[in-house]
This record gives structure tokens, C-alpha cells and sequence, in this order.
């Protein structure tokens, strides 16, 4: 069989991928070597850019339960330090509660009202690959197969076949200073308080959810995801070589605790059935592939990098991998992609990931033992006394620190390569704000400020991007391109010099040759 795309791997990254191929009409073949969709727990929720990424798809509402736009959190962390974000504008660190097996299902759901095929119990065993296809070997649940696609992505977790096969390096480090067991269990009262999901602890006091407490022997945490089900995690300085194992006792995890914070915490398997996901791991791994395209083979979210899970970083970082990758993929399927445009996606996403591997290992650093950090939390908590430093620790956290190339030579409007806003467009347009208008995943022109010049430059690309022309005297701009995934290609002032020009080679950069020849007019 002969496929456009294949992705191996459906998780939360692979079928994000996967919804936003089939956006733009390239339906992939997702191959999931899991029968069932796992069972233990992993994700709690979403912290950063990609929160407003799902609202300008259209899947907030389902991720959330809300019809409201997304607001950004009042506070947060970092490295156990408060984030006080509520003096802070612009502020881009929303977040949303949400476990990873229900975003999985409701990933899947809109996956397959979109056509996608999810092949469950399909495991990807060989890739080898020419010029011109990507083969692939399959053991499904009637043998071996094989498989011939243009581009295969490999979105099989951290320990990616699909990396070891093409033989791209993981390089990064091990970090076997501390050990860490988590599980997710029930506490009583009157341990667990009631109505404020604290923990009154015997010759410890009292401890509040989502803070770290940190001794002379490790640190502490723990948090209330749903009524009556606490995420506890422990993490021991310089432990005796044990194994990783995903079925440590319960006992365990209640020794160690008492261990850390000198108090015991009752706790027993959680109400309901659902597993403890008692987790034991003894190293955290910081590893990047060293490339995140060869060839035809493409790697995206857990399979391109790995890091510490403090902030809760991970899913922030690979779905937006997957909103980088997926228009771009799709636009060289669909046969108008530029000359390069394939490669923009390590160039862009890969620093991304390397300031993700650099802030959770800050923050390791800043959650370890000894002396010596404890006096460099003391600082690094004054330093978080200042608002722009606050804004600049958020915006590395959500991610919304990144300015994209912008393919061009002239200076770019300072909007340009970053993040489109959320506007409220004015009244009287079918839609009401930025975000509604990315739900297709086709770019758009937006035209602010009534130019003839500019809306006629694009006429060549009408078969790939919209105008919506929607005059505003409130306008950060008369115009811009935004691209599907929100980020903004190209953007134009009254005094932008040879404005129409500028779109023009903006628009043939990312979006390819125009259908039909346009010579633009300066407006
Ligand atoms: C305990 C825990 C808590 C976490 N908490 C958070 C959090 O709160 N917030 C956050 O953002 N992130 C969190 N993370 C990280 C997050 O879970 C990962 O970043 C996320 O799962 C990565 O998604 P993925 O789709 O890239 O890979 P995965 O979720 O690993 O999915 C890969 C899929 O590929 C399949 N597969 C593997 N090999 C093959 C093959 N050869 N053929 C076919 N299929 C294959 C696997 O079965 C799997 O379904 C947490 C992780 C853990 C372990």
C-alpha cells in the first residue's frame, strides 16, 4: 500500500500531526503499536503558548469545557520559586488541567471525524528510504507488512524506533543526582483537609498542593487533579543505584516521603479502580535529536527531545512541533511548497527545544540539595521580585520567547516572526476574533486597514491563504500574514517602504510560485 504521510506513534503529538494534515487535505495513516490506549496516568495538563495554539484551532472548547477564550495563569512556578504573573503584561502562561488519556481520546475523536485512519496495534519495525519514498515495515495484528509513504514522522516517544533506525544521535545528559517515585493515590482526612486540599502533616505542619518542599534530604509535591485523587512526587538526593520500575509498592513511595519531609502521609491505592501509576526513575534524561528531519523521515515531540518534567513543559514544546510541521508538510504533499520550506522546521523548532532542555534543567538545578542553593534560590527569588524578569521567566516557559526567521532581507515589522495576538476584530465580520479565524489552517491575509494594494497582491495566492479585509482605526498594523499555526510572516505600517513588494516575496517565500502572475501596485 502507498500512502502520502505516515506517522508512527498516536499520542497526544502524533495525533495532533495527524488532525493537521488532514486540515489541508493530506490524510495520513497513523500507526499505534498500543492495542488499547495505555492506561497510566502521564500528563496532568498544558502550560504554556499552546493553550491559545488549541483556541486558535478551534479545540480549546473540547479541551476545556469552556466556550470562553482562554486567560492566562494568575501565577505559577519556576524551580519551585513563586511566579507572580498578575502585574504581568502580555502575560503568555496560560494553563489547562487536563489528563493526557482524555486529550488523547478527544485528539482521536476529532482525528477521525476529520478522516484520519488510526491503525491500533500496528508497530513500526523497519524504515529505510530513496529519494523518492519512505518504506516502511509493519507488525500488525495479522503479521508483517509493508507500508510506502512520501514522508514518514516519527512520533514514537522518547525511545523512538524510528530515531534509532535512521540513526540520528540523541546526545544530552543523564542526570542520576537524585531519585524520583511518583504515584497517584488517595489521602484522608484529617491529613487531607477538607474543602483546601492541603495536607496537615504530624511534626511537619501544614502543605499546601502544586508547591515544592525541599529539605536536607530531597523535596516534596504533590497536587489534587481530580476530587479525591492526589499526584504525589518524591525526588531523593543522592540515592544508592536502584532500578527504574513502573510497579514499585505503594510502601515505597509512603518510606520515602516520610524520608524527605520527616512526617508521615497516609496514603492508599485511589477510589474508583484506576491504577496508582506508581513510577519509580532513577535518572532524568535531557536529550535532543541532533536533527529533526532526514530526508523524507521527520521527528516530532518525545521523539526529538526529552528533558525534566518540572513546569510541566513537554506537550507546550511537541504539539507545537506538530502545528510547525503539519501545514508545512501538507503544502509539500499538496505540491506548492517553496524551495525550503521542509528544512524550517528543525530551523525553527530545534532552539525552541534547546531552551526547554535549558529552563527544566535551571530549574533542577534550582530544586537540588546543599548550601550553595539554597543561597541561589535566595537570589534567584529577588530577582524574581521584578516584574521584567518575571515576564522574561514566563515568556521562556510558555515558549513565547521565539521570533521565527522571517525569510526576507529587509527589517521586518517588529510583529513578524512571533506569536499573531488574539484581536477582537470590529463588529460587523462574521468572526469575532483572530483565534476563529485559524480554525481551518489556511493562512491569512489579514487586511486591517482597507489596502487595495496589498489584498490585490495576494490575488495569486488565493487557492492557499484567505483575505479578510476588516478595517480598524485600532490596529497593531495595516496588515499581516499570519500563517497557519499563528505566527505572523509578514506585517506592514502606512510607512512600510514598498509595502505590496515585501508581501510579494513574503508570500512566494513560505507559500510558493503564485497560481497565476501578479505585478503588484504600491499603494
Ligand atoms: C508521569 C508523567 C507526567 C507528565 N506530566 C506532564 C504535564 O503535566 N504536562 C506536559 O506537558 N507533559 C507532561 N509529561 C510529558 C508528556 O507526557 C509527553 O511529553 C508526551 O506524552 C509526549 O507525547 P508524544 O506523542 O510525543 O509521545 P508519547 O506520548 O510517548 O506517544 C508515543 C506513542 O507512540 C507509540 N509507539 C512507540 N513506538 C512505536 C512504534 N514502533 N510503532 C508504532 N507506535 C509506536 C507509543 O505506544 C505511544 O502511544 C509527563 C510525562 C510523564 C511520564
Amino acid at each position: 500500500m502507498t500512502t502520502s504521510v505516515v506517522i508512527a506513534g498516536g499520542g497526544p503529538n502524533g495525533l495532533l500531526l495527524a488532525c493537521e494534515l488532514a486540515l489541508a487535505g493530506v490524510h495520513p495513516v497513523v500507526l499505534e503499536r498500543l492495542p488499547e490506549r495505555a492506561a497510566q496516568p502521564k500528563a496532568n495538563g498544558l502550560v504554556g503558548r499552546v493553550v491559545q495554539a488549541l483556541d486558535y484551532r478551534g479545540l480549546y472548547e473540547r479541551f476545556s469545557g469552556s466556550s470562553a477564550p482562554p486567560v492566562p495563569a494568575p501565577r505559577f512556578q519556576f524551580g519551585a520559586l513563586p511566579l507572580e504573573l498578575s502585574s504581568v503584561d502580555s502575560n503568555a502562561l496560560y494553563t489547562l488541567p487536563i489528563p493526557q488519556r482524555r486529550m488523547e481520546e478527544l485528539l482521536e475523536q476529532r482525528a477521525h471525524e476529520l478522516g484520519v485512519q488510526i491503525w491500533r496495534g500496528h508497530e513500526l519495525t523497519t524504515v529505510s528510504q530513496d529519494g523518492a519514498r519512505v518504506s516502511i515495515g509493519v507488525t500488525g495484528p495479522r503479521g508483517r507488512y509493508e507500508l510506502a509513504a512520501e514522508f514518514l514522522v516519527g512520533a514514537d516517544g522518547g525511545h523512538s524506533v524510528v530515531r534509532k533506525l535512521c540513526g540520528i544521535e540523541f546526545p544530552g545528559i543523564t542526570d542520576h543526582g537524585f531519585i524520583a517515585r511518583s504515584g497517584q493515590v488517595s489521602i484522608h482526612p484529617p491529613v487531607a483537609v477538607p474543602g483546601t486540599g492541603e495536607l496537615e502533616v504530624a511534626g511537619v505542619g501544614r502543605l499546601r498542593p502544586a508547591t515544592f518542599t525541599r529539605t536536607g534530604n530531597g523535596m516534596f509535591t504533590y497536587g489534587m487533579f481530580q476530587p479525591g485523587r492526589y499526584r504525589v512526587a518524591v525526588y531523593e538526593w543522592a540515592p544508592s543505584p536502584l532500578e527504574d520500575s513502573t510497579s514499585m509498592p505503594l510502601d515505597e513511595l509512603r518510606d520515602a516521603v516520610r524520608r524527605v519531609i520527616g512526617g508521615d502521609v497516609p496514603m492508599s491505592e485511589p477510589a474508583g479502580g484506576e491504577p496508582a501509576a506508581l513510577r519509580r526513575s532513577t535518572g532524568i534524561n535531557s536529550r535532543q535529536a541532533d536533527r529533526y528531519r532526514q530526508g523524507r523521515v521527520f521527528l516530532l515531540g518525545d521523539a526529538a527531545h526529552v528533558h525534566s518534567g518540572v513546569g510541566g513543559p513537554g506537550l507546550n514544546l511537541g504539539m507545537q512541533d506538530a502545528l510547525n510541521l503539519g501545514w508545512k508538510l501538507a503544502a509539500e504533499v499538496n505540491g506548492w511548497a517553496p524551495e525550503g520550506l521542509l528544512d524550517t522546521y528543525h530551523g525553527e523548532r530545534h532552539p525552541v527545544g534547546q531552551r526547554v532542555i535549558m529552563h527544566t534543567r535551571a530549574q533542577m538545578a534550582l530544586l537540588s540539595a546543599g548550601a550553595n542553593i539554597t543561597a541561589l534560590r535566595e537570589l534567584f527569588g529577588e530577582l524574581l521580585r521584578d516584574t521584567n524578569n518575571v515576564r522574561h521567566v514566563a515568556d521562556l516557559m510558555a515558549g513565547a520567547d521565539i521570533r521565527y526567521d522571517t525569510r526576507t532581507s529587509e527589517l521586518p515589522h517588529p510583529m513578524a516572526g512571533r506569536w499573531m495576538p488574539d484581536l477582537v476584530l470590529p463588529a460587523g465580520n462574521e468572526t469575532a476574533r483572530v483565534a476563529e479565524l485559524l480554525h481551518p489552517a489556511v493562512p491569512i491575509l489579514l487586511d486591517l486597514a482597507g489596502r487595495a494594494d496589498l489584498a490585490g497582491t495576494a490575488k495569486g495566492w488565493m487557492d492557499r491563504i484567505k483575505v479578510i479585509t476588516a478595517p480598524t482605526a485600532d490596529r497593531p498594523a495595516d496588515a499581516v500574514l499570519i500563517r497557519p499555526d499563528g505566527y505572523v510572516a509578514w506585517a506592514a505600517n502606512p510607512e512600510t517602504p514598498r509595502a505590496a513588494a515585501g508581501l510579494q516575496h513574503t508570500l512566494q517565500s513560505w507559500f510558493g510560485a503564485p497560481a497565476q502572475a501578479h505585478i503588484p501596485t504600491e499603494g
